[in-house]
């Protein structure tokens, strides 16, 4: 079976965790299944005074060890199959960083490239108050994700605190740190892919400060990572976007090219710079790989031609099974998104202790933790891969899956 998309994928993922620990049939059936699915459709009006709807969706995946805490992500393409898929990744990723999460996901398919901030804040506004009694600090926990951003969390905790009669800034994640977000939480995804390069560079015996890095997405997750593993030393060669990529082998500096970015709305044509494809940006030669972008980048058809000795995987699910075996055969490591990218969830949850202890904590104190229990993930998963002689991945699905399994079976089933 070829996984074409993301659901297929997660369904591949958690087959093979299943059989290598030996899950009982009934518990394998309970994780393939999200708890809760919901679709809304939000209703609102245009600035030209249309009014148009749009598919709002909330899929919440499984929560036996707290309230359930996921992204929002506004995309044209996004689909109930895609959001139930990234849900399941973070009920396994918030287990392997052992935070007292659930995983959820949601969404609105929209494009938000065509649309003014009006238009956006009262699509934010509007989807919130539709699934309002699913979400909340106990509840459900929103956060940023792909073309979302810190403002679109402002919007979502003054709408529920709004409706609620008082100011709740635990109700989400990821927020402006005026109104209670975590000095860190910016970023805090790529820095903890960053984390995780560092070990694995010790153990590859790959020198950072020669390390030459592709990445592809220059959004919050591939612009910070490319700055962050330019400030490690390392000479960042290539980035892309929606629109395309470039590359420049002397190496590129990573801030300026985001300020083209902002100015043209892409990193195409920045100067001394070949453009390329983001296809060719995955098989360029180098030896860190970022996938920042979304899912189903790196597939059979490809996964021969990437020649990359690392890939941390920033974006959520960019690599197919199929792929993964190739790269496994080959040599190529990969440190799998529900490890490398754990640091915006990790941050996320700093934030919401701190707002529900009315505390706030320095940069210094937050990348500490960070770096502590990301540190502890990465070699939790590094240990097992060696012992089960399996790739990261692998070992990072069974460490996920079998401490949800093992919350299950202890909780019970009611009735
Ligand atoms: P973002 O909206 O800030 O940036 C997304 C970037 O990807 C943009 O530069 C966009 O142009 C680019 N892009 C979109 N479609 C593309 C395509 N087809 N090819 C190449 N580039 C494309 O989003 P983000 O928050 O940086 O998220 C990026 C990835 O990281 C997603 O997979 C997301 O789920 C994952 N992630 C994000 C966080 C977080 O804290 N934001 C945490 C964990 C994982």
């Amino acid at each position: 079976m070829i996984c074409q998309n993301a659901i297929m994928v997660a369904q591949e993922q958690l087959r093979i965790a299943a059989e290598k620990l030996e899950l009982e049939p009934g518990m394998h059936e309970i994780l393939k299944n999200p708890k809760r699915s919901i679709k809304v459709s939000v209703t609102i009006k245009m600035d030209d005074n249309t009014i148009r709807v749009f598919d709002g969706i909330r899929v919440q995946h499984w929560d036996v060890k707290g309230p359930f805490k996921g992204g929002i992500r506004y995309h044209p393409e996004l689909t109930i199959d895609d959001v139930t898929a990234l849900a399941m990744w973070m009920t396994w990723k918030c287990a392997i960083a052992n935070l007292p999460y659930g995983g959820a996901k949601g969404g609105i398919c929209c494009n938000p490239k065509e649309m003014s901030q009006g238009e956006l804040e009262r699509l934010t506004r509007r989807y919130v108050s539709l699934i309002i009694n699913y979400l909340g600090p106990h509840k459900d926990i929103p956060a940023p994700d792909v073309y979302t951003n810190e403002q679109t969390m402002a919007w979502i905790m003054d709408t529920y605190s709004q409706i609620k009669g008082y100011s709740v800034p635990e109700s989400v994640t990821g927020k402006p740190v005026e109104i209670g977000g975590s000095e860190g939480r910016d970023c805090a995804t790529s820095l903890g892919v960053a984390f995780c390069v560092k070990e694995a560079a010790k153990i590859l015996k790959l020198n950072m400060k020669r390390a030459t890095v592709a990445v592809q997405g220059y959004g919050s997750v591939g612009y910070n990572a490319a700055s962050i593993m330019d400030s490690m030393g390392c000479k960042v060669i290539a980035a892309s976007d929606s629109s395309g990529g470039i590359l420049c082998t002397e190496g590129l500096n990573p801030d300026s090219v985001y300020k083209h970015k902002r100015k043209t709305g892409s990193v195409i044509n920045y100067r001394n710079c070949q453009n390329l494809t983001n296809e060719e940006l995955l098989q360029l030669e180098c030896d860190i790989l970022i996938p920042a972008a979304l899912q189903n980048q790196i597939k059979k058809e490809n996964a021969n031609k990437i020649r990359a000795k690392l890939v941390a995987e920033g974006a959520n699910g960019p690599t197919t099974p199929e792929a993964d075996k190739i790269l496994y055969e080959k040599g190529t490591c990969i440190i799998p998104d529900i490890l490398a990218n754990s640091g915006g969830v990790t941050v996320s949850y700093f934030e919401w202790v701190q707002n529900l202890t009315r505390e706030h904590w320095t940069l210094q104190e937050v990348n500490r933790k960070l770096e502590e229990r990301i540190t502890k993930a990465f070699y939790d998963v590094y240990e097992l891969s060696k012992e089960e002689e399996s790739d990261m991945r692998t070992a990072a699905l069974m460490l996920g899956v079998g401490r949800v399994a093992r919350a299950i079976r202890t909780l019970g089933l009611w009735p």
